[in-house]
């Protein structure tokens, strides 16, 4: 590992040598860092890592990660990533997610608890998935009243105001181990 001061976008080796490996992206033609660190290369397994000091995580394309709902646009929502894997992370990094092919009225609201899937990492942006039944909102409260909702198939409805709504629920929407992990 290179003592040298990696700071994120710095290109770290070229696509044809080395893969992007942990806090690394490739940008079609080179590894670059995504974080502040130190560059870390498997020269076994041709590997370009960037280690940070405080192990900040970026996840990777496959990760599932948790997190809360930053922003919600016309097609994309954007979402601050709490946990990767499940193992909490502090490091605060955003990954956008595309809504267009979802034909819900909403998909999730800002403050709403999601899961997603990592899918690519995209000049420096990280881009995830919300369209598998796994993935969508796992805690969400109601639109009108922020009370607390329950699912109805497809819908959620407010147990105080009785407001029906929509949202891409997560089929583990309400799962009690996912409480466990936010106290
Ligand atoms: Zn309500």
């Amino acid at each position: 590992m290179s003592d040298i001061a990696i700071f994120p976008g710095d290109k770290i080796a070229a696509i044809e040598e080395y893969e992007a490996g942990y806090n690394a992206f490739d940008d079609g033609d080179m590894v670059r860092a995504a974080t502040v660190g130190k560059m870390d290369i498997d020269k076994d397994n041709r590997v370009a890592n960037i280690k940070h000091p405080k192990m900040l995580s970026i996840p990777k394309a496959g990760d599932i990660i948790i997190g809360t709902v930053a922003a919600v646009m016309s097609s994309m929502i954007a979402v601050t990533i709490d946990y990767i894997n499940g193992k909490p992370t502090t490091s605060k990094v955003e990954c956008v997610c595309s809504t267009r092919n979802i034909r819900r009225k909403n998909i999730a609201l800002v403050n709403d608890i999601v899961t997603l899937k990592i899918i690519s990492h995209l000049n420096g942006t990280i881009h995830a998935a919300i369209d598998e039944p796994h993935l969508g909102v796992l805690f969400t409260k109601c639109r009108k009243c922020g009370n607390k909702v329950v699912p109805m198939r497809d819908a959620i409805k407010c147990i105080e105001c009785a407001w029906i709504d929509e949202r891409k629920l997560s089929t583990n929407f309400g799962n009690s181990e996912f409480v466990k992990l936010r106290e």
